[in-house]
């Protein structure tokens, strides 16, 4: 090979790894800031479920948030809860319900429960586990 061919492709190989790590670069800022997005956007479903959670929890121990499969779980003395996210309406603020992780009694899928609202609420998930109503039941008719 000739020197001039050789010096052309140095360029070219200069060119092609400086275009590389820009965008490599510019790819690494593009997830971390999507990540720093998604982080904040989980922090703020935590808080959401914290303030629904704790009005009913009133006074209980340690409560441990989570982002598990897109729920948010907490667990606090052993019971499992999941938030219940609706949507927002007419510009009105997301809804967090509380629910409980438990056992359909007829079928034995894991589900959430209906959601409840105080600790009466919860006590009677206790006592006799209510499905969400969405939940299908392959116990029905069985
Ligand atoms: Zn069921």
């Amino acid at each position: 090979m000739s020197k001039a061919a050789d010096n052309k492709e140095s360029l070219e190989l200069r060119t092609a790894a400086i275009l590389v790590w820009r965008y490599l670069h510019l790819e690494e800022r593009g997830t971390a800031s999507a990540v720093e997005a998604i982080k904040a956007r989980e922090k703020e479903r935590i808080e959401c479920f914290q303030e629904s959670l704790q009005m009913i929890l009133k006074g209980a121990g340690e409560i441990h948030y989570r982002i598990n499969g897109g729920c948010v779980e907490a667990e606090a003395d052993g019971l499992r809860f999941v938030a219940l996210e609706l949507p927002s309406q007419n510009n009105q603020e997301e809804l967090t319900l509380v629910t409980l992780l438990g056992r359909c009694q007829r079928c034995g899928v894991e589900t959430m429960s209906e959601p409840f609202y105080n600790l009466a609420g919860l006590g009677k998930m206790l006592e006799k586990f209510e499905p969400i109503h969405w939940h299908y039941c392959y116990g029905v008719g069985r």
